[in-house]
């Protein structure tokens, strides 16, 4: 069995135990052990970031410029190889892991320019004789602090622009698929960045995320995950003057109305809520439809969802792969219940089913969920299930669907599905999220634009695109006296 070691000072170092990785797929399948780092490898890490952080944060950008692009050349030649790993490790379809592979590539390709760009300002001064400037500087050593349902993409929309940026870092990747995060580490190490620039520590995120979130030689937190973490890394990054970024979780509403395109908005709803197995933070969970266009849409729907094949991750044809893990997979089935007890009803899947490769209960496997007859205040419409379960409220009109989308404590993504121009321009205004989407899903965006939420969804500036320096710089306003 390989074992995966972490990455510090440019060593691979072991932790203090081994943890297997397994394929939620097949739970005979152990795809590799992964080290379990302790707050010692967190001392060790930081302590290398922040020796290697002067001549990295002053040194040539044009050298940080290839390491990146060298980097991303590398996984967009391997995006396969690597996607079939994140497959394997996390359960969406090997399509979807090359995909996700392919974007990691083309992050780090994004920032290896932004490198070059990162520009000031030269301003009068408003007393005679003095020059101003305004120039952005890196932040120092950050912890990046990562989810299990996109192990590469969202480690390298952190890792890349910390980097380019000039600023050292520690990651600790989501320990149920640390396979994709290694995967990118032992890349990095190869690409020529100097020793303790980027650090990799695995582990359970109580003992390594919190040692990060704590440690005082961090100076900056990016963190991807869930409300109740992020919450409590906040309160512990604001008392001790951390900068800090939080993307968390999601309630997305998708609007459909009566003039919407019947397919599209059914194509688009099914793929936003179950594709990737429901377990997209941009995942469309509540569906908002009119009254006019309701009955069709759900029979709609209905037959989209009968006609997906559910199975192995790497098995060519499947639509959806295995819920992440059993945890997963009980919280799942436990919504549907949720929902059942609240009055709804289940009007398509909702069940644990045995693996289409015929290895039966091997994998973590549920039948996409659509549940009717929901009511906004309904615990299935309020709180993050985040797996392959969407539930629908009926409204009478846009206002109404308006006001239910913005009924929740979330704010990351919002879709509409109309041919009303007015409507999609009211909602892209008043519809109270960090992305909105007109006649497309509610996940599937950009890596060149801001990403992001508002509400409990988000906390701190914007990831991704050149807002991504808001964080990973600080700004610094110099006088000279001419
Ligand atoms: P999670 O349980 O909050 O974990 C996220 C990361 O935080 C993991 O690396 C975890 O380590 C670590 N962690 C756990 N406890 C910690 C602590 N006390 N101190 C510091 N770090 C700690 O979330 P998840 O289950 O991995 O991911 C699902 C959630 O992520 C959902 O809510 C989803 O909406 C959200 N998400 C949001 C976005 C977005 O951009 N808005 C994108 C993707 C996912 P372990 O691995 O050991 O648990």
């Amino acid at each position: 069995m390989t074992q995966h070691l972490n990455l510090i000072h440019g060593e691979w170092v072991a932790g203090h135990t081994l943890a297997p990785n397994l394929n939620p797929s097949n739970l005979a399948d152990v795809i590799g052990e992964y080290t379990q780092g302790d707050a010692a490898q967190v001392d060790l890490a930081v302590a290398a970031a922040t020796a290697a952080f002067p001549a990295w944060s002053t040194g040539s950008v044009q050298a940080r410029s290839d390491a990146l692009d060298k980097i991303g050349t590398e996984i967009l030649a391997r995006r396969e190889e690597l996607g079939t790993l994140l497959s394997r490790e996390e359960g969406k379809t090997r399509a979807e892991g090359i995909g996700e592979a392919t974007r990691a590539g083309q992050i780090f390709k994004f920032f290896a320019g932004e490198c070059l760009r990162l520009s000031g300002e030269t301003l009068p001064s408003v007393r005679p004789g003095i020059g101003v400037e305004i120039t952005r500087e890196p932040v120092g050593v950050v912890g990046l602090i990562t989810p299990w349902n996109f192990p590469i993409a969202i480690p390298a929309w952190k890792i890349a622009p910390a980097l380019a940026f000039g600023n050292c870092v520690v990651l600790k990747p989501a320990d149920l698929v640390p396979g994709s995060a290694w995967a990118l580490a032992e890349i990095i190490s190869r690409s020529g960045i100097p020793a303790g620039v980027f650090n990799l520590v695995m582990g359970r995120g109580s003992v390594i995320g919190d040692a990060l979130v704590k440690h005082p030689g961090i100076h900056a937190i990016s963190f991807t995950g869930s409300v109740g973490v992020g919450r409590r890394i906040a309160e512990t990054c604001v008392q001790s003057g951390k900068k800090v970024q939080l993307e968390m979780g999601g309630k997305n509403p998708q609007v459909i109305l009566d003039d919407a395109d019947l397919k599209q908005a059914v194509e688009l709803s099914v793929q936003s809520a179950f594709f990737s197995t429901g377990q997209r933070c941009t995942a469309s969970s509540r569906l908002i439809v009119t009254e006019g266009i309701y009955e069709q849409f759900i029979a709609g729907v209905t037959a989209r969802l009968a006609g997906l094949k559910i199975g192995d991750a790497l098995t060519a044809g499947t639509d959806i792969g295995p819920v992440v893990s059993q945890a997963q997979l009980e919280q799942d089935l436990s919504y549907v219940e949720i929902a059942k007890s609240q009055g709804a009803t289940v009007a398509a899947g909702g069940q644990r089913v045995a693996c289409h490769t015929g290895s039966g209960h091997d994998g973590f496997f549920m039948a996409p969920a659509l549940i009717t007859d929901t009511t906004p205040e309904q615990r299935i419409n309020r709180e993050e299930v985040f797996g392959p379960v969407a539930s629908v409220i009926r409204v009478k009109n846009y206002e109404e669907a308006l006001a239910v989308a913005n009924d929740t404590e979330f704010g990351l993504s919002a879709g509409i599905a109309t041919t009303s121009l007015k409507h999609a321009t009211h909602f892209k205004r008043h519809a109270q999220a960090g992305m909105v989407m007109v006649n497309l899903p509610t996940a599937g965006v950009d890596y060149h634009v801001p990403f992001g939420g508002r509400k409990g969804s988000s906390y701190g500036p914007r990831e991704q695109g050149r807002y991504a320096q808001e964080f990973y710089t600080t700004v610094k306003t110099a006088y000279t006296l001419a």
